[in-house]
Parts: structure tokens; sequence; C-alpha cells
């Protein structure tokens, strides 16, 4: 019985939270005294595909249909049904995303097994098989036992450590079997809202909010995310009053961000904001009222006024980073 993780790929690049499954998948596999496989679908270098074992997978299964080169939900679920099939797999590792939450739904119907999304933490499988998963936006985590024989596990962004103690995978290509009912919707194009980093993928973030008191102070916010390589955020009422695109605003009711650093300047940390960017590896805070409650749920802070803090930093970010 193997593990099989999915691989997700943006724009031909494995993703982050794809190398995290994988990272998670071998801890239950070393735990069950079992392999990993992974599954990429769509094309990517050979060279990636091989790396993959450094993360933990023995095998890489590349499905390399031509009609499978964009994501396509119905189709995806399909293919992993077939690869899972294959392998004999019992437990699917997937990385949370917009995409893999519909697939492994899919799936779950497909193979009649269990789904737990959301999941921070690797099984105990002690006494029964049991994991934690975070809910209510991660204000709180839920211990769950799954009975299924087949269990399909989606994990979330920044909750596994990426490990790279393994060696190069073998790499076997798959052709699935898609039928016309599984390609009923095809993607055709893809408008990307700009040009700059995308905010939902984006390993960096740098958020302003109403203590920037008007749009014409952005350029601080800008140059600072262009200096990190960072995509840029902001707080809803920011959007709300047309400072910011309304694609910038991070929340319960915008984009949910998981970068590896959060930098949330003049924004006082409501919960509604929070909930957005509760799965950031690490937030700093730079915020002129040291009260402001989104101290509490900072790594790191910066009590000061944004307007002096943000050239400072900047300058001292493109001295270490040249
Ligand atoms: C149903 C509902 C859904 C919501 N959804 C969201 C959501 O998805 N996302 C979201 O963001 N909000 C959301 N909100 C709004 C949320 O409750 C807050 O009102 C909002 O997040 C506050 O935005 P802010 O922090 O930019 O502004 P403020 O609360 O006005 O905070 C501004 C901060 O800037 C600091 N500041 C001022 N000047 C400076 C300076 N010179 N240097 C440094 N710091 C300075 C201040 O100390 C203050 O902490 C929602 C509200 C509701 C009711």
């Amino acid at each position: 019985m193997a593990i099989l993780v999915f691989v997700e790929t943006s724009e031909g690049h494995i993703k982050k939270s794809s190398l995290e499954a994988i990272s998670y998948g071998a801890q239950i596999g070393v735990k069950l005294n079992t392999t990993i496989v992974a599954v990429l679908i769509g094309s990517s270098p050979s060279e990636d595909l091989t790396s993959l074992g450094k993360y933990g997978a023995t095998k890489v299964i590349h499905v390399n249909n031509n009609n499978l080169q964009i994501a396509n939900i119905q189709a995806y679920a399909s293919a992993l049904q077939q690869v899972t099939e294959k392998e004999q797999a019992d437990i699917i590792v997937l990385p949370k995303s917009s995409l893999t939450d519909p697939v492994a739904a899919r799936l779950g119907i497909k193979l009649k097994a269990a789904v737990v999304s959301n999941v921070t933490e690797v099984p105990d499988t002690t006494n029964g098989f049991k994991v934690k998963r975070a809910i209510y936006t991660g204000k709180a985590f839920a211990e769950v036992e799954i009975k299924s024989t087949k269990k399909i596990l989606v994990i979330k962004k920044n909750a596994a450590s990426i490990k790279e103690d393994g060696g190069m995978a073998s790499v076997e290509t798959f052709s699935a079997n898609v039928s016309d009912h599984d390609l009923q919707v095809v993607q055709k194009e893809v408008n990307k809202a700009t040009g700059q980093v995308l905010l939902p993928e984006a390993e960096i973030v740098v958020s302003g909010g109403r203590g920037l008191k008007g749009p014409e102070n952005w350029g601080i916010i800008e140059d600072l995310a262009k200096t990190l390589g960072a995509a840029t955020g902001c707080s809803k009422p920011v959007s709300d009053m047309d400072w910011r695109p309304h694609h910038e605003h991070v929340g319960q009711t915008g984009v949910k961000v998981s970068p590896n650093l959060y930098i949330a300047v003049g924004i006082s940390g409501a919960i509604q904001h929070l909930a957005g960017v509760n799965s950031s590896k690490v937030i700093v805070v730079i915020n002129k009222d040291a009260e402001a409650p989104f101290f509490k749920a900072a790594d790191y802070g910066i009590v000061g006024d944004a307007f002096e803090i943000l050239p400072k930093l900047n300058e001292a970010f493109k001295k270490a980073l040249n």
C-alpha cells in the first residue's frame, strides 16, 4: 500500500505547498512503513520530477495527457482515481488550494474515501487513524477519526515543513483515460489581474491599511514589495475606499493568503482581517499604536510611524539582498 501525493503546479512550476505535501506524506510513510508515490499532471521539466525524491517520493507518476495540460477539476479527479487504483494506494495527500478542494471532493466520491481538509498535523495511527484539522478560519482545531479504508487528506498550507533528506525518484509516465464527460468544462484562457506577483500564491506579502492615510502614499508599500519580490495586499476599508483594487483585499471576505512572510503596515488587526492571514508562517506588524490587536498575532512587531520605518526597512533590505 503506497501513499499517493498529488503535486500541484503553477505555470509549469511545482508549488511549494506540493513539496510540503510530499514531506508530510513521507512522515506518514515512516509511521506506516510504506513508500510515497507523487503524481504530477501536465508538463514539468524532467529534472523537477526526479528531484521530488529529495522530499521523500520514491516514485513519480507523470500523467502527460495532452488534454490535461490545463488544470481541470473533473478530469484531474478521474486521473487521480486511476493512479490510486493502479498503485493500490489507501492514503491520498493533496496540498490545499482552490483546485485541490473540489478535486478531493470528487475523488472521495469515486473512491468511496473519507475526505478531511485543512489538515495540520501528521495522523496519530496508534489507535485508529486520527488527524487534526484547522476550523473556524484557523481559530480552532478539531481532531477527527477516519474510519474508511481509503483516506484523502488535504494539507493546510504552511502546516508541514519541507524536508530535503531523500535521493532521486524514479519517473514513470502514465496516460490517463479521460472521457468527454470529464472534459465538459474546459478553461480556455487565464487573464491575470495584473502582471505582478499574484496574492494567493505569493511567498511574501506587504499589506497596507488605513494607517497609510491615502492612496497617494502607497509608493512605500510598493517599493518594499518590489525589493522583496512580494505581492501587495490591503485591508477591506482600503479597497472599499478605492485606494487599492478589490483583488488586493485580504481577510475573511477577501483573499486568504498563506505566505512565508506577511508584513502588515498600518493595519489594526481586526478579527476579520486576521482570518485571511493566520496561515502565514511569519507575521511582521508595523503600527504606531503599541496596543493594536495585530501585535498579539505577530511574530515580530515594530511600534512606530510607517512613513519613517518603511523607507528605512526598504533600504536595509536592498543592501542585505544585494
Ligand atoms: C462582516 C465583516 C467582514 C469584514 N471583512 C474584512 C476583511 O475581509 N478584511 C479586512 O481587512 N477587514 C474586514 N472587515 C473590517 C474590519 O472589521 C476592520 O474594520 C478593518 O480590518 C480595519 O482596517 P484597518 O486596520 O486598515 O483600519 P483601522 O482599524 O482604522 O486601523 C488602522 C491602523 O493603522 C495604525 N496607524 C495609523 N497611522 C499609522 C502610521 N503612521 N504608522 C503606522 N500605523 C499607523 C493605527 O494605529 C491603526 O491600528 C470586515 C468587517 C465586517 C463587519
